[in-house]
Order: C-alpha cells, then sequence, then structure tokens
C-alpha cells in the first residue's frame, strides 16, 4: 500500500465535521474526476474505498445511486448511467451541464466563514486526483488536474486556505504541487488525515535524528583517517630513522615509544600515551615524536 492510498482509506472512514460539508466534499470528488456533464458523469479510482464513499456521498445527497465496474488493471470506474441521474446531480449542484468550460460553483460552500467547506472540498479533491509520495522518500505533494481553468480556481482555493504551491504542465494536465513539508503536514491536517499527519511528523523528526547521526558518524571516521595517516607518517619516521642507528642506541623513553608505536599502528597519541609506562600525556608524546624528528634530520644532514 502507497502513503496515498493510506490516507484515502482513512480519508474515507471519516464522517464530516459538519452536515455543510458533505456538499463540498462532493463537489471536489464530482469535478475532478474524470467527466462531469450532462453527457459523461465517469470518475476513476484503483480504491474500492474512494469508489463506495463516493457512491454513499452522491446517494445521500441526490438520491441517485451511481454504477461501479472494475477494469482488467483492477481500476474501479464509477458512473451515472442515465442522463436523467445526471441532470439531478448537476442541478443539486448548480450547474446545467452545458457549460463550455467547468468552473467551482462556490455557492456549494455554504459554511464560508469557518472555511471547513473549503477543507471539505480540498479532501474531495485529494480522494480523486491528489496524491502524497511516502515522506521516507521525499516530501512532495501533488494534484493532476485535467482541465486548466479549474487548476486556476483550485489554486485560488488552496491560497483561500493558506496553501501555498507551484504548478507545472504535465502530458496537458496541471500538475499543482508542493515540496515543503511543512505545508503538506498543514494539507494533511486541513484534510483530516490525523494518523497520517502524525506518521508524517514523526518520519521527519527520525531523519533529522538519522542525519544527525550520519553526521557525526562521517566526523568520526575523518577523526579515524586522520589518526592512522599520522600513524603510518611515523611509523616511516622510525623504519627511517633504525635503518641508520639501532634501538638499543636511542635513549630508553624513545626507544618504549618507538617500539610500542611499531606495534601499534592505529593507536592515537592518546593511546599510544597511556601504553608508556609511566603513562605519559598527549603533549608528552608529541613532544617525544618531535624528537624523533630531529634525530632523523641530524642523521639526513651527516
Ligand atoms: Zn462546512
Amino acid at each position: 500500500m502507497s502513503f496515498s492510498s493510506d490516507i484515502k482509506e482513512e480519508l474515507c472512514e471519516l464522517q464530516p465535521a459538519s452536515a455543510c460539508c458533505k456538499k463540498a466534499e462532493a463537489l471536489g470528488m464530482l469535478i475532478f474526476g474524470r467527466a462531469f456533464s450532462l453527457s459523461e458523469m465517469t470518475f476513476m479510482t484503483e480504491l474500492n474505498c474512494v469508489a463506495m464513499h463516493y457512491c454513499n456521498l452522491i446517494y445521500e445527497l441526490t438520491g441517485v445511486t451511481p454504477v461501479i465496474s472494475y477494469s482488467k488493471a483492477g481500476n474501479h470506474k464509477v458512473r451515472i448511467d442515465t442522463r436523467e441521474d445526471r441532470k439531478k446531480i448537476l442541478e443539486f449542484f448548480g450547474y446545467t451541464g452545458k457549460e463550455i468550460s467547468l468552473s467551482i460553483n462556490f455557492a456549494n460552500f455554504e459554511n464560508t466563514e469557518e472555511s471547513c467547506c473549503f477543507s471539505a472540498f480540498l479532501r474531495g479533491a485529494f480522494l480523486v486526483c491528489g496524491s502524497i509520495t511516502n515522506p521516507e522518500k521525499e516530501y512532495h505533494l501533488e494534484f493532476s488536474i485535467s482541465r486548466i481553468k479549474l487548476a486556476s480556481e483550485f489554486t485560488s482555493v488552496l491560497n483561500e486556505i493558506e496553501l501555498n504551491m507551484k504548478s507545472l504542465t504535465r502530458n496537458n494536465a496541471k500538475i499543482i504541487y508542493c515540496k515543503e513539508a511543512d505545508t503538506i503536514e498543514d494539507c494533511l491536517g486541513r484534510i483530516g488525515a490525523t494518523k497520517s499527519f502524525f506518521f508524517m511528523m514523526e518520519t521527519r523528526a527520525m531523519k533529522q535524528v538519522k542525519n544527525k547521526i550520519n553526521r557525526r558518524t562521517n566526523f568520526e571516521a575523518a577523526n579515524l583517517s586522520r589518526t592512522i595517516e599520522a600513524g603510518i607518517a611515523q611509523i616511516e619516521l622510525i623504519e627511517h630513522i633504525l635503518s641508520k642507528i639501532k634501538l638499543t642506541d636511542m635513549t630508553e623513553d624513545l626507544a618504549e615509544l618507538c617500539t610500542l608505536r611499531l606495534e601499534n599502528p592505529e593507536a592515537s597519541i592518546d593511546e599510544l600515551g597511556k601504553m608508556m609506562s609511566p603513562p605519559l600525556s598527549r603533549s608528552a608524546v608529541s613532544r617525544r615524536l618531535k624528537k624523533l624528528k630531529d634525530i632523523k634530520e641530524e642523521i639526513d644532514n651527516r
């Protein structure tokens, strides 16, 4: 199941908060469907719950029972079969069915003060033409609308409820989209998908923690590689010295450091210091390493 399907299942179980919103939600499903006219009224969905939700809403509001058929690909095609029923539905929502270009009939938004009907309309639209990518992958919300005029009116509805989105054209359809996690969360909250809203919030929080851990791991890996590089350089230095003079010719403390370094190539300066007897501080070990460098220079200049 995709994240979009999860959201849609959640939405189909909701009961609209107010009776006024049913009309707005049904309108959102009708006009963003495949056809909404006197000659054809159809809508396609992969989800049985969405098809049933549509049928229930239309029946409750207008008394018309839509017909569902199934394509081979498993899609549900929901349609209003008779011209008489289509006319009834169109009239209920204030349309004649002869409109040259379809637009949103705002008279269906009964309660404009509380904007509840805008949210319900948005929910209906999301059910038929919206999708949200799983936030674990990326933040992406989009509505795909095939009629240009409807798309621009829909954008103004979104602006009305402070959901600012971008748009582009893809395959002759207007895509209204958003990649801002905050806006996508607002949209989920608006349409009443509370469970999905919390899932998205948790996913974002987990992502932030993972990023922090990754940054720390990278930092530690960089430190480790610096330690190893330093160890290799010191071993080369010691081997160079030992090619000219014997370990026993060195002072005892320098000989001990050389032996420990050769035996522990990956140890940090701190760790080397702790191995010495008696243990030495980091700066004391560094001073001895400096002495080794001086010895090398002396040998080279001889
Ligand atoms: Zn309402």
